[in-house]
This record gives structure tokens, C-alpha cells and sequence, in this order.
């Protein structure tokens, strides 16, 4: 049966093989636009994930954490929580979802909560992955939504990547990168496998990304790159950005970032003389406390060189997980209601509030995840409902995230997977479907919405995650609102929140999905045929229809080195795991080319160390194996976030107990690519 990878944003179509009810195969959709039969190996081994003996398949409750599991009806179930639910406050209720969500899960639960509960404290965890990208677009377009798609990287002359290492990432995009041989300029601390194969390495410290994206505007202009006639007829901020950038010389600039001046030149020399630049960004961007800044710089490009809304040209933001995009269009994140409004808008709010007949949504922002903890702390968040996520393990300082968690009143975990580390800290584990086994959609980073299908029955009891939200919408009294009982019909209803808006969807349904194949949005009717590339007319979506460019000044990391911590960590990903591990881990052939944590070390930092070595910071510490190698720069160490206690060995601690809950003040996306750390001998036993 033809599915979408529910692994990261790339969005590659597949085929899942099912015999006798069990999953037996998935192998890449050779009639997929995206990747054309192509797959990595992740999706590959899901029959392993998805047949895992730890499955969730019976809801199950305690009434404190030191209390055995006791199993529950479905009837039992729904109705504990909506009792639950109706004793606390609003604002005392909130949501921790997920980028592996389907759209039909995400519409459900912010309907939900926004609309019934009346509490904007649902947030996703995207917070941690893209929500400078959200800040970033919104500020400088007007909305939202990546503009170009990935034709276009194929269609590029130069192609600027920082803090993406796609080739382990997005291997898919990565193929697409480098078919065309367009000139690669990738910035990045490490020479990733990414950045061996860039014609120009721009080897920038952790934290200094501005002063080199200062820079290369400094260069556009001194150089006489920039597309004035662009700027003068269809952008507002110019002269502020370039006011800022004047005094980024690239020789002042090297001196901070580290990337010797003459590349800087090079590389905006580049960037600026072609009509075919794209800048690509990840979480190198995002995961910064002044990522909403970094995104508005590699914008700022962009615009200035007028490489937007043309062929192989634009800002594009390559989304960590399945469908942050479907999370983010659906209301997923605490700012946030269905088809891009905002919760801080009355008239979204009262449109919305129509549309659902809904006792009120409330005009505050909610919670962002990042906020959680001390909400927890101080006892202003009591119930926490967390869904297909596990951020034990993947919160920023996550060992003050897990004795946070530990004070709520109420946790409920909703996942397919029982025990996790999360699950660990709940009262109720309410067992979800999972990839193949439910019927949904989701959005790609190039705004392209596919079809997930049901291939196989859910093991045991468990159900969709629209379906739970909607059982408990009903145990609340609101049957009318929460009428459906297939995705297709919560999918109906949803694309008519997007009538009108920049991610238009109404021409979008399930069944002319399983059709026709996917289609990117804006598409407003069932005969428009989707939209490759926003912004053609170069008609921005602000107010008065022209983009924004902004001053993008340096600021210097949140968590500095210092004699007692004096290298700065960077995390990230490998090849083939994902996030926590709780699907990649349970596949031997996966586990088997990264089995333990490391740190990657440069030979001069590594000097005297044995081989597990503790990395501390001034929150916590986690021990790793030491890896010694020159692709790290002095001073900088790296390692991957993924292993949490199930795969770690007594003592070892996941490495979010390191990181620095710094965020950034608009996109309250954490710090995670620069925190001061010390190394210290573990010794042999
Ligand atoms: Fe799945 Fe991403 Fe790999 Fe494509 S590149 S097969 S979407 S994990």
C-alpha cells in the first residue's frame, strides 16, 4: 500500500508491504515526486519498530508514580480523563505533542484544547526544531511556509547551506543537492558529511553565525550585488539591515566567526552574482537563542539579491520532523489556530470561534514547551497530556525537565511505545496508533501534503490519536464538535480553516490524494493543480504585500566558555538513528553502526583523555565514548542527542542533561548548538 516515511521532513513516498497482517517490507514509491522509488534506510526497517514487543496496547493507570499499572477499559479511560480534565483550571492543562503527528491528530487536539478546554497551552515539539523558521518567515513574508521546492535545488547555480548537514539529515534532498553540481558553500563548525563535499567550507564557531551572514550583506552591498530594483519596489528595512551590516567588514568578521574573510567574500560574491541562490538552514539556524535573528539574516540574502520567487532561487528551511509543516498549519504550536492564525488576534479568534461554535478561545499566547518547566515548578501547570513525544530525554537540561514532570498532579502519556522514559513519569498511558496504522495526512518542507494509509490493524487495543482526542471531546459534553469517526472527515473539516489563507488547502481531500498522488498548497480548489513556488508575483504576504528585511546584530552564545568550562558543545543527529530512538532503536541492523554515544573530540582537546569520557556543564553531565578526530575544530566538541537510559549503560546520563535552556526571546526555540562544557576521565573499571 502506497504511505508517506513518517521519519523526517523530507516527505518520501513508499510502499509498505503487509502479509498476513504483519508488516514485512517498506521500500521507496517509485511514482513519488519527492524521491522517485529512493529511500535511506531508516523507513526500511520499520517492521522491526512497528512489531516491537514493547507496543502500547491497553490504556493503563496508577494513582501515583510508585503504584503498579493497572489496565483500563477504553470506556474507563476516556471518561478518568475528562474528569480529570473538568477539576483543574484551564490554564492548569497543558499539551506536549508532536511533529510525528498526522494533520487529522494535530486539527483534533488543538480543537481541543483551544477550542473546548479553553487553554493555548498546547504546544509541539517543534518548539525545539523549527520555530525560528516559523518566527523567521512570518517576520520577513508575512507568513509562514517555505516559498521554493525542491525542484528548485535542482535547478540552483549556488546553494548556501548552514547548519544542515543534509547528507546524514536529509538524504533524499541530499541526492537532489547533488545532482545538478550547483556551487555548495556550507557553513558549519564541523566538516560534516555535508561539508566534504562543498566547494567552499565555511567553518564558523558555534554562536557566530551572524557575524558571517553580516558579512556576506556587507559584501552584496560593497559589491554592488544587491538587486536594488528589487529591494526599492518590493521590500521595506533595507537600510536598517544593511545599516548593521556595514559594520561587519569581512575582516572584523573573521575575527569573530573564524571563517578566514577571503571565503566570506567568496561566498556572498557567489551568492550575490547568480539569479539561481538558494540559502538552505536547519537546526544549526533554529536551535539558537537568536535563531529567529539567523533565520532573518539568511532572509535578509535572499531579498537583497532579489533570489526569491524565481526558479532554483529562495529561503528554505528543511523541516526536522514528518509534518512539522501539517503541525504548524493546524495550530500546533501555543501562538497559534488552524490555516496560520494567531491566538493573539480577535478576529482569527473570532473567526475561529464561529467555525467551531466554541465557548471561547483564550487571547493569550499559551506555554511553549521550553516554558513548561517552570510552570511545573511553581505549580501553575498541573495536568500534562504528552503525545508522541519523549522529552525526558530530548528537553534542553532535561534532568530538571524530568523532576518538573515529577510534580504535576496528572500526566497522561499517549504513545504506541510502553515503557519510554516519558511514560516513565505518567499516571495514564493511553496506547496510540501508529504509522501504518492509521489513515491521515501529512505536509513536507516543500508544502507538499501526502497520504499516510491504514495497511495493518493497531496491536491490541490501541487507537489513532484523533480518535482519542475526539472520544474525550465527546466525554466532555461536546458531541456535536467532535462528530467523526474517520480521518478523512476530520481532514474534510479542516481544510476549510484554510479557505483563503497562504496554505489554502481546500482543494485537498483524502480521496483525491489516493488519486492523484501528492500536492503542494497553496491549492484552493479540487481542480487546482498545487503551487511549486510561492511568491512569483513577488507579492509578499504582509499588509502591504512587501517583504521585510531586518537588522540581524550579533550577539555572543547564552552559555559562554570559561576556565572551568572551556570547549563548546554542539549537538546533533547520525545517520541512522532518529530523535530518541523509540522506533530507529529497536532495530539491530540500526543500532549496530552507532551502538553507544560518543563525543567527537579534536586530538588537541583530546590529549591525556581515556576512552569514556564525562561531559560536564554547569547543569548536569553525561558520559560518553571518546571519539578523537579533526573534523571537529579545536575547542569545539559534537555530539548526538538519541540515547536515553533504555540504550545507555548505568551511569552514563542522556546528553540533554548538558544542554542550556537559553532560548530565543521570539521563537523560544532552546540553545542547543552552543553550551561551554569541560571533558573529564572516566576511569577503566
Ligand atoms: Fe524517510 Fe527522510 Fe529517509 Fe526520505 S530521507 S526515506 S523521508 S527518513
Amino acid at each position: 500500500m502506497k504511505t508517506t516515511c513518517p521519519y523526517c521532513g523530507v516527505g518520501c513516498g513508499l510502499v509498505a508491504d503487509v502479509r498476513d497482517g504483519r508488516l514485512v517490507a517498506v521500500r521507496g514509491d517509485t511514482d513519488h515526486p519527492v524521491n522517485r522509488g529512493a529511500t535511506c534506510r531508516k523507513p526500511t526497517r520499520l517492521p522491526e519498530a512497528v512489531h516491537a514487543p514493547d507496543r502500547a496496547t491497553t490504556p493503563l493507570r496508577r494513582a501515583s508514580l510508585d503504584e503498579r499499572w493497572r489496565p483500563a477499559s477504553w470506556r474507563a479511560a476516556i471518561s478518568d480523563v475528562a474528569k480529570a480534565l473538568q477539576r483543574y483550571k484551564p490554564d492548569e492543562i497543558a499539551f506536549y505533542i508532536s511533529g510525528q503527528l498526522l494533520t487529522e491528530d494535530y486539527y483534533a487536539v488543538n480543537k481541543l484544547a483551544k477550542g473546548f478546554l479553553g487553554t493555548n497551552n498546547l504546544d509541539s515539539n517543534s518548539r525545539l526544531c523549527m520555530s525560528s523558521a516559523v518566527a523567521g518567515y512570518t517576520g520577513a513574508l508575512g507568513s509562514d511556509g517555505p516559498p521554493p521546492s525542491y525542484a528548485d535545488v535542482e535547478e540552483a547555480d549556488v546553494l548556501f547551506l548552514l547548519g544542515s548537514n543534509a547528507a546524514s539529515c536529509h538524504p533524499i534532498v541530499w541526492n537532489r543537492i547533488r545532482s545538478r553540481g550547483a556551487f555548495l558553500i556550507v557553513a558549519d563548525p564541523r566538516v560534516t558529511p555535508t561539508a566534504e563535499h562543498a566547494a567552499l567550507h565555511l567553518p564558523v564557531r558555534p554562536g557566530t553565525d551572524l557575524p558571517l551572514l553580516n558579512a556576506m550583506l556587507h559584501v552584496l552591498e560593497r559589491d554592488g550585488l544587491l538587486d536594488k530594483r528589487f529591494l526599492e519596489r518590493h521590500t521595506r528595512g533595507a537600510e536598517d539591515a544593511l545599516t548593521v551590516a556595514a559594520d561587519w567588514s569581512p575582516a572584523r568578521a573573521a575575527e569573530v566567526c573564524g571563517v578566514p574573510a577571503e571565503d566570506i567574500v567568496e561566498a556572498a560574491r557567489r551568492f550575490g552574482a547568480s539569479k539561481r541562490s538558494m540559502a538552505l538552514w536547519s537546526m544549526g539556524a533554529n536551535q539558537s537563542a537568536v535563531g529567529t535573528l539567523k533565520n532573518r539574516a539568511l532572509i535578509n540574502l535572499c531579498l537583497a539579491s532579489g533570489n526569491i520567487g524565481r526558479p532554483g532561487a529562495g529561503p528554505f528551511s528543511l523541516t526536522g520532523q514528518p509534518n512539522a509543516m501539517g503541525g504548524r498549519e493546524t495550530g500546533g504550536l501555543s501562538t497559534l489556530l488552524p490555516g496560520y492564525r494567531s491566538v493573539s488576534n480577535a478576529e482569527d479568534r473570532a473567526w475561529m470561534g464561529r467555525f467551531w461554535n466554541s465557548p471561547g478561545i483564550a487571547p493569550e499566547p499559551g506555554l511553549a514547551a521550553t516554558e513548561l518547566v517552570e510552570a511545573l515548578e511553581d505549580g501553575r501547570v498541573k495536568v500534562l497530556w504528552i503525545v508522541a513525544t519523549n522529552p525526558v530525554v530530548s528537553q534542553p537540561d532535561a534532568g530538571r525537565f524530568a523532576a518538573a514532570v515529577r510534580r504535576a498532579e496528572l500526566v497522561i502519556c499517549q504513545d504506541a511505545y510502553f515503557p519510554t522514559e516519558t511514560g516513565a513519569l505518567a499516571h495514564m498511558i493511553l496506547p496510540a496508533a501508529q504509522w501504518p496504522e492509521k489513515d491521515g495526512t501529512m505536509t513536507n518542507s516543500e508544502r507538499r501534503v501526502s497520504l499516510v494509509q491504514r495497511a495493518l490493524d493497531p496491536p491490541g487495543d490501541a487507537l489513532p490519536d484523533w480518535d482519542i482526542f475526539a472520544r474525550v471531546g465527546r466525554a466532555l459534553g461536546h458531541r456535536e464538535a467532535f462528530p467523526w469517526r474517520t480521518a478523512a472527515a476530520v481532514h474534510a473539516e479542516y481544510v476549510q480553516t484554510t479557505e483563503g489563507r497562504l496554505c489554502d488547502q481546500s482543494g485537498i481531500s483524502h480521496t483525491r490524494l489516493r488519486r492523484e498522488g501528492p500536492l503542494q498548497w497553496p491549492c484552493p480548489s479540487p481542480d487546482h493543480p498545487g503551487t511549486e513556488r510561492l511568491y512569483t508575483s513577488r507579492r509578499f504576504a504582509t499588509e502591504d504585500g512587501r517583504a521585510r528585511l531586518a537588522p540581524t546584530p550579533h550577539t555572543a552564545p547564552a552559555d559562554p566558555v570559561s576556565p572551568d568550562f572551556p570547549l563548546t558543545l554542539t549537538t546533533g543527529r547520525v545517520a541512522q538513528q532518529w530523535h530518541t530512538m523509540t522506533r530507529t532503536g529497536k532495530s539491530p541492523s540500526l543500532l549496530s553502526a552507532e551502538p553507544h554515544p560518543f563525543v567527537e573530540v579534536h586530538p588537541d582537546d583530546a590529549e591525556g583523555l581515556p576512552e569514556k569520557v564525562r561531559v560536564r556543564s554547569r547543569r548536569g553531565s553525561a558520559v560518553l565514548r571518546l571519539r578523537v578526530s579533526e573534523k571537529v575544530p579545536r575547542g569545539v566538541v559534537f555530539a548526538p542527542f538519541h540515547w536515553g537510559a533504555l540504550h545507555l549503560e548505568a551511569g552514563e546520563g542522556a546528553l540533554n542533561n548538558v544542554t542550556s535552556r537559553a532560548i530565543d526571546p521570539v521563537s523560544k526555540q532552546p540553545e542547543l548548538k552552543a553550551c561551554a562544557v569541560r571533558l573529564e576521565p572516566v576511569p577503566v573499571v
